[in-house]
């Protein structure tokens, strides 16, 4: 088999990586050497995408189940899948999480929500395990009542002149 062209630089760099040359690896038809691969024969795959895979990172099919779990992961799914995730939470905060944030009337009301919210996302106390984007959103709505709630603490500043 014939390895995919890839630059000398990134060549070079696996090469480094795996202490073995990659396009020989290949041509010979084994698997890059132990530690990362096990340097036996890489000539039986499952199917044209592990033997694309191989091509590509030099790993015989037992190696890419064990480093992939049998399933070679592409990249571009992962990556779709996760902007499928931040649109549904983006429609979820607009229609559930912000009317419930607009009814807090303190920095206490967020935070108990916040916690509740925590809960729903299989948190404990400890931890809340919010997603980043809707701890943001928190984290906005939080900040609207700290200052406002200072203000009303110490409204002509006397405690920032100190
Ligand atoms: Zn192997």
């Amino acid at each position: 088999m014939k390895a995919t062209e890839k630059t000398d630089t990134i060549n070079n760099f696996l090469d480094y990586m795996t202490g073995s040359s990659r396009k020989e690896n290949i041509s010979r038809g084994v698997c890059i050497p132990a530690p990362i691969g096990c340097g036996g024969p890489a000539k039986e795959f499952s199917n044209e995408r592990s033997r694309r895979e191989y091509s590509i990172g030099g790993l015989c099919q037992k190696c890419q189940d064990s480093i992939f779990g049998g399933v070679v992961m592409d990249i571009r799914e992962v990556v779709n899948q996760y902007w499928a995730i931040q649109a549904d939470l983006k429609q979820w905060i607009k229609n559930e999480l912000d009317p419930l944030l607009l009814e807090c009337e303190s920095s206490d009301d967020v935070s108990e929500l916040k916690r509740q919210t925590g809960y729903q996302f299989g948190g404990d106390d400890s931890d809340y395990r919010l997603p980043s984007i809707v701890t943001v959103h928190f984290a906005i709505y939080s900040c609207r009542f700290i200052e406002k709630e200072e203000k009303e603490r110490d409204p002509l500043g006397v405690d920032r002149i100190k």
